[in-house]
């Protein structure tokens, strides 16, 4: 059979571990060798006891687990051409040529690039003889296929990212418990979430949880914003209200670029309205505990499509990422989605915020 191998690189997310389930399932059952690479492309580099073969009864009671249980990794080596000499080492002596990689965009572009330098770094091994003149030949191409793990909804071409849907689950989760207390002793509480690009889980947490206002990178705040939240504050309360809360993301910014924190927040609804007024970090908690059922089902269908695209694939076909489009999952040429996304990035850094929202497109 053809060998196969999963590995799950950058920011963990919950649902990665669906995906790899799916992939080293599927990939069984259309008669593959499968292998887990574990510790992301490190394990690659690396090779030994980090590259194993998996089997059907390897993935089970994994799907509920939050994280990535294959581990993941930033890995320097891999940067470097010398690195990815060796990771072509173990993945050809393995006789592995397809490759399933879950990441981020960085983790996307190290797989493009890998794919494209591979004929060059066969050729370098053959030379050094560290591979053999049939090995160079058998496995002189390699196909990539990825998929988007992240709990930012923060790359484009896809509606969703594997993860968002469960640090949802768990930001709103935070929400309505600090609700209630808030709710006691008439407190203001102010949220801070993950998002230093991306305001999705932000917005849509806002939504969800009935917050007063909300803070994004992408909507950055006019001059006069102090006095529209004190407005806005003192207004609910008058109405009746009893608490307010504010969620605020991470990257949160004004029109000048500068930071809206938390703490600056509270400062302003402190000195201003003179509330109770306390402040949540939530940090890493969004990104940990068990993956919720739609992000198990996204990395189920995904992990399947990826390797069947593996499967169809001829030489010259393309990298993708495996996308949801409305509820379908779909094949995206890999190095568009990415430069989309970084396309994004850098409208963001030139304070181009109309430019950022249109390009990143739905969702
Ligand atoms: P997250 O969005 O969670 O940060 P990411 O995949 O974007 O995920 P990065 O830290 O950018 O995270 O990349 C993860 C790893 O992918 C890097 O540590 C590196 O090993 C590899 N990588 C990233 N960019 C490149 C590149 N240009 N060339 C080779 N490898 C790369």
């Amino acid at each position: 059979g053809k060998g196969l191998a999963v590995l799950t690189s950058g920011g963990d997310s919950q649902g990665m571990n669906a995906a790899v389930r799916s992939v080293v399932r599927m990939g069984i059952y259309l008669g593959c060798k499968v292998y887990f690479i574990r510790e992301g492309y490190q394990g690659m580099v690396d090779g030994g006891d980090n590259i194993e073969e998996a089997n059907w009864s390897s993935v089970s009671s994994i799907i509920h687990r939050g994280g990535t249980v294959i581990g993941s990794a930033r890995c320097t080596d891999f940067m470097k051409r010398e690195g990815r000499v060796k990771a072509a080492y173990n993945l050809v002596t393995r006789g592995i040529t397809n490759l399933v990689v879950i990441g981020g965009d960085g983790s996307l572009t190290g797989a493009n690039l890998f794919r494209e330098e591979w004929a060059g770094l066969l050729d370098e091994l053959l030379e050094n003889n560290k591979i053999t003149k049939d090995q160079r030949e058998k496995y002189k191409f390699l196909h990539i296929a990825g998929m988007v793990g992240s709990i930012d909804n923060d790359f484009c071409g896809t509606d969703m990212t594997i993860g968002t849907d469960s640090a949802l689950h768990r930001i709103i989760g935070a929400i309505d418990a600090i609700v209630s207390t808030a709710y006691s002793h008439q407190r203001t509480f102010i949220m801070e979430v993950m998002g230093r690009q991306c305001g999705y889980l932000a917005l849509v947490a806002a939504l969800a949880g009935e917050a007063d206002q909300v803070f994004i990178p992408e909507d950055p705040v006019p001059n006069n914003w102090v006095e529209k939240l004190c407005k806005r504050l003192q207004q609910e309360r008058k109405s009746g209200q009893r608490l307010n809360i504010i969620i605020v993301a991470e990257g949160a910014i004004d029109r000048e670029g500068k930071p809206i924190t938390a703490e600056l927040v509270r400062k302003v609804v402190v000195d201003n309205l003179q509330q109770d007024t306390r402040i949540t970090v939530l940090g890493h908690v969004q990104r940990g505990g068990s993956p919720s059922a739609f992000d198990r089902i996204l990395g189920c269908r995904m992990g399947a499509e990826a390797v069947m695209a593996l499967m169809e694939a001829s030489p010259d076909t393309e990298p993708c990422v495996v996308s949801l489009d409305g509820n379908q999952a779909v094949r995206l040429p890999l190095m568009e989605c990415v430069r989309r996304t970084k396309a994004v990035a850098q409208a963001m850094a030139d304070k181009n915020w109309d430019l950022a929202v249109q390009l990143r497109g739905r969702s």
